[in-house]
């Protein structure tokens, strides 16, 4: 008898165990993804590189996702990584800002067969994509289910290219996709594309900016100083340093001895969680990303 109690007490143990490894991180992300968020709320992954996941009150926003690296069976959002079916209730719009393959996977087009309430805009014009919302027309509006969309574009690599800002839920976004100025004096395209942006809204909540600096140069580079100067965002998340998230430090810290006027945050890894309240962003969740 006492053999069997002992018995049965060490399987639950295992039992609990194997639930605590196997089912932990997918409670955590449920948890998330069913907490109901309120105007001016956000939760916000980093998917690696420059891409985001973000959910507000009514809208699930992912940008410049790509699939890089290979995904593990038991993938995740804290993981960084989307996986369509667990985001059945989500009312999901996935925005491209262009071709290059460190923001553009094709891959991310067949979501659509497991999720049915997905759009995907796309930062440029083609044939191709003719199916989806393309917005390759210069400074691009668009009211659509809830939100505002604005686009600037420019052609600084020899492609077409898009930045988006997005009003949606009571918060502002901007993600910069590769538009960027690096030289010393500020580019006038690049200048009359963040004055236009800052012209359309009152305020920005959360700037994803690419930080194109180099290691042995600065990492801020005189458009991030502008755009940040110009869009005072409360938020700033420096990003496109996928594998090298280390540097995000140095944007920060530059940032800082420039005085800009918006609190920088630095994603540590893939799958880092953020909560942004009321201007501030409260709890970082780290990453569950393992090699
Ligand atoms: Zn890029």
């Amino acid at each position: 008898m006492i053999l069997n109690a002992k018995l049965i007490v060490i399987v639950l143990i295992i039992v609990l165990l194997l639930l605590f490894v196997f089912i932990s991180p997918v409670s955590a992300q449920t948890d998330s993804l069913q907490r109901s968020l309120k105007a001016g709320e956000a939760l916000i992954w980093y998917m690696h590189h420059s891409g985001w996941a973000v959910k507000t009150q009514d809208h699930f926003l992912i940008f410049d996702y790509i699939e890089d690296g290979s995904k593990p069976k038991n993938a995740t959002l804290l993981k960084g990584w989307i996986v369509p079916q667990n985001l059945k209730d989500e009312n999901i719009f996935v925005f491209i800002s262009h071709a290059h393959g460190d923001h553009f996977d094709p891959d991310i087009l067949g979501w659509g067969k497991a999720h049915a309430h997905i759009t995907y805009i796309f930062g440029w014009d083609t044939p191709e994509f003719s199916q989806y919302i393309t917005l390759g027309q210069p400074r691009a509006k668009l009211k659509l289910e809830g939100m505002e969309i604005f686009t600037i574009h420019h052609d600084f690599d020899n492609i077409p290219e898009a930045a988006f800002l997005v009003m949606v839920d009571g918060l502002v976004i901007f993600h910069s996709g590769d538009h960027g100025c690096t030289g010393p004096v500020i580019n006038p395209v690049f200048k009359d594309n963040i004055d236009y942006l800052a012209q359309q809204t009152q305020k920005v909540d959360i700037a994803f900016i690419s930080q194109f600096g180099s290691r042995s140069g600065d990492s801020i580079k005189q458009g991030d100083l502008y755009t940040m100067n110009t869009f005072k965002p409360v938020i700033t998340f420096p990003m496109h340093r996928g594998g090298g998230e280390d540097r995000y430090k140095d944007f920060a810290r530059e940032a800082q001895q420039n005085n800009v006027p918006t609190q920088i945050k630095c994603a540590t890894a893939r799958g880092d969680q953020f909560f942004y309240a009321n201007g501030v962003i409260a709890d970082l969740i780290k990453g569950e990303y393992d090699e």
